[in-house]
């Protein structure tokens, strides 16, 4: 038995997936200390958009950490910190419309800033329910797991979990189902047991919860039916935000202005715990230290997301090569389901957060087995395990791109002809 079954907790999960040790990464790439190369199409769970170990990003971390600059300094004012916030404004925030958000530094992971949002909504708000949607996932931390939908995750709590209501997502209730009329219309009815709620939180792609996209119109109108009952939105932006969807934001094509938006995974650009609240400026009602944590703020990760935002978000140049990418793949999906499964499985998501649904998990963990013995590291996700899900870096190559849909295709064609041997 290794240390890792020895020593580590039953509750590890991705190790399972991918039983090697992993000692060196680069951009799309990962390595073993045996010398094997995968293509990483799983990023960290979004975390890694702008790839392994950047060399800008790198170099800027290492000469940080070389000139003995802060590395951990509670909330205190640091020059980091300083040039962070005058990046993240002036170049994610003011040319996006946003600029009168204020920014919180909660603690470094995405269920800490989804805590955050909800708390804050609940206090500004002075009420205690917040809608979430099916299928959803915000963290597994008390607040933000009661606003996940998976069972198996909520299970984990052992204690109840409560002031939250689940209303269905679009598309949840078949198509041509516009799921905002019954938000509307249960919030509009005094008799319906739903209580005026603090706030919605929702996520434009749900990630783990089977890379559902949800349509601009149904966001339109969600962001209506918030403005129309006085209830906050909250978008949780935490794996399709930070390039992820073709811009920063996931929402900003859609043309809704969210109240309070929760960002981390991919926003240190390097695969440091980071996080922030961001919400109109308003809202922020707090009083000193009323929602604090010892590591609100990393000074290595203000480093690396101020050279992310340098780099990559001047201009258009990344995001656009993020949409052709993004094209690329989805065009690559779609040959895959033209001949595997043409009435069986369906592309899912948007932008580099796509995939293919099947009809079952079994299938899509079949696949994605087989792709890792193919070189390939890949998910699923959904309720069912039934997405085989792209998380690609969004610096991977085209020639990383085509590796691994010609790795999915030949995955595909084994996995469902073993299971036609099986059926016969
Ligand atoms: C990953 C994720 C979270 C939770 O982030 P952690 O860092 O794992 O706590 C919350 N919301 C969404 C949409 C996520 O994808």
């Amino acid at each position: 038995m290794n240390i890792f079954e020895q020593l580590e907790s039953c509750v590890r999960t991705y190790s399972r997936s991918f039983p090697v040790v992993f000692n060196r990464a680069k951009g799309a790439s990962l390595f073993t200390e045996a010398g094997a190369e995968y293509v990483d199409f799983l990023a960290g769970a979004g975390t890694l958009n702008y790839g392994h170990n950047h060399p800008v990003l790198q170099k800027a971390l290492v000469d940080y950490i070389l000139s003995d600059g802060i590395t951990h300094g509670l909330d205190m004012y640091s020059s980091a910190k300083e040039a962070f916030l005058n990046t993240f404004h002036d170049i994610i925030l003011e040319p996006r419309g946003m600029g009168d958000f204020r920014v919180q530094f909660t603690g470094p992971t995405g269920t800490n800033s989804v805590e955050a949002a909800l708390k804050l909504a609940r206090k500004v708000t002075g009420r205690s329910e917040i809608i979430s949607f099916t299928n959803g996932f915000h963290g597994v931390s008390g607040g933000a797991l009661a606003c996940t939908g998976n069972e198996h995750h909520r299970g984990g709590m052992g204690a109840s979990l409560s002031d939250v209501t689940r209303m269905p997502f679009d598309g949840y209730l078949g198509e041509g189902v516009d799921t905002t009329e019954y938000l509307d219309k249960v919030l509009s009815d005094p008799s319906s047991g739903v209580d005026h709620p603090a706030a919605v939180i929702v996520e434009t792609i749900q990630g783990e919860g089977g890379l559902n996209a949800a349509s601009y119109d149904w966001l339109r109108n969600l962001e209506r039916v918030c403005r129309k009952h006085k209830m906050l939105l909250i978008v949780d932006d935490i794996q399709s935000g930070c390039g992820r969807s073709g811009r920063f934001f996931s929402f900003e094509d859609v043309g809704i202005k969210p109240d309070i938006v929760t960002l981390s995974k991919s926003l240190s650009g390097y695969g440091l715990p980071f996080a922030l609240t961001i919400f109109r400026s308003e809202l922020d009602q707090w009083s000193p230290g009323e929602h604090n944590g010892t590591f609100r703020g990393n000074n290595h990760a203000f480093v690396t997301a101020t050279a992310a935002f340098k780099t990559f978000w001047k201009d258009d140049v990344f995001a656009s090569e993020v949409r052709r990418k993004a094209e690329m793949l989805r065009k690559g999906l779609s040959d895959i389901i033209r001949k595997h499964g043409f009435k069986t499985m369906t592309l899912k998501g948007r932008g580099l957060m796509s995939g293919i649904e099947c009809e079952t998990g079994e299938l899509a963990d079949r696949v994605t087995s087989l792709a890792f013995e193919k070189g390939l590291v890949i998910e699923t996700s959904g309720a069912h395990g039934q997405v085989v899900k792209c998380l690609v870096p969004l610096v991977i190559t085209d020639l990383q791109i085509e590796f691994g849909l010609g790795v999915l295709n030949e995955c595909f064609a084994q996995a469902l002809s073993e299971q036609q041997r099986k059926a016969s």
